[in-house]
């Protein structure tokens, strides 16, 4: 488990420059969980991220991941095995990527943890297929990929080092559809076989449709979090904060001002899709075309 206490990060912390990043930050992160966390470009979610794995030390407050406590003055031997554990892609994948060639990119982790160079080969490529990065590119300079097939690199040199944690960093974004579709259905397959994600998106619906747990995040503070059931229905919140809701949220609210009532918002498609059939099969029942035409027709 990873947990936050009282994390206060400044930027540049005792110099003129100093400029305060995070406040006060309590966080959980359970094993096996898939927690979403969102918020305005500069709120501070990938400062955060970079909490997760040791990268940045907290100036004030504590970051305990299973057993080893991260605090400003902890060393990088500490941490180590921290970096082991969980697995960053940033949200620019490029300033990850450094070798000669794509293969050689995503083997070095595992080498750099002592696997030899022929097992770390074999993981890459086995990585490199499970991304859906085409053969034909592994053997170019990682530089020269389009910027989703390097993000596809970026992946599969975490995933080479089979952390137990994963965190991402808006890793759909500019993709078109399909991919973005394809990447998440990935995400989910990892987090299925066992593994803890940590995913910083702006789409709610992602949030709503692989999330069990979410943290807005405002100026560097949380303004809530919670099971995404239970924070997708604070609809007036969500809007006086620009954070918008699912589009099956937005659609149930839509309806819910024609007079349809719902005793608790969907938050996906396929939530959305049960309750209005059970709706319908209600109204078929009741034998009543009158007085429900609204629903009916809206239905129909
Ligand atoms: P987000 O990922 O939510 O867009 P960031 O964590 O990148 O937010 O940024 C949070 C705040 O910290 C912003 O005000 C940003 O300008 C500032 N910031 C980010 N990186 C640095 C840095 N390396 N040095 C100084 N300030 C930074
Ligand atoms: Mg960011």
């Amino acid at each position: 488990m990873i947990k936050f206490e009282k994390v206060n990060f400044t930027y540049q912390a005792g110099t003129p420059f100093a400029s305060r990043a995070l406040f006060d930050i309590d966080m959980e992160i359970k094993n096996g969980s898939y927690t979403a966390v969102i918020g305005h470009t500069g709120s501070g979610k990938s400062t955060l991220m970079q909490h997760l794995n040791g990268l940045v030390k907290p100036t004030e407050g504590s970051v305990t991941v299973d057993d080893i406590v991260i605090i400003n003055d902890s060393k990088a031997k500490a941490i180590k095995p921290v970096r082991k554990k969980v697995g960053v892609v940033f949200q620019f994948p490029e300033a990850q990527l450094f070798e000669e060639t794509v293969l050689k990119d995503v083997a070095f982790g595992p080498q750099n943890f002592g696997i030899s160079e022929a097992d770390a080969t074999e993981t890459a490529k086995e990585k490199l297929k499970l991304v859906g990065l085409p053969e034909e590119l592994w053997e170019r300079s990682p530089f020269e990929l389009s910027g989703g097939q390097m993000r596809r690199v970026a992946i599969a040199g975490i995933l080479a080092m089979n952390p137990e944690v994963l965190v991402l960093d808006e890793p759909t974004a500019g993709l078109d559809p399909k991919a973005r579709i394809e990447m998440m259905e990935l995400f989910e397959s990892i987090h299925a076989s066992g593994q803890t994600v940590v995913l910083v998106t702006h789409l709610m619906d992602d949030v709503a449709n692989y999330a069990d747990q979410v943290y807005l995040i405002e100026k560097g503070h949380v303004i809530s979090s919670g099971n995404p059931h239970d924070v997708f229905q604070k609809v007036d919140f969500l809007k006086a904060h620009e954070l918008g809701v699912p589009k099956a949220t937005e659609f149930a609210v839509q309806l819910q001002k024609r007079g349809i009532e719902f005793k608790k918002l969907p938050i996906t498609r396929a939530e959305l899709v049960m309750v209005l059939s059970s709706m319908k099969n209600q109204e078929n029942e009741n034998g009543n075309g009158q007085s429900t035409s609204l629903r009916g027709g809206l239905l129909r």
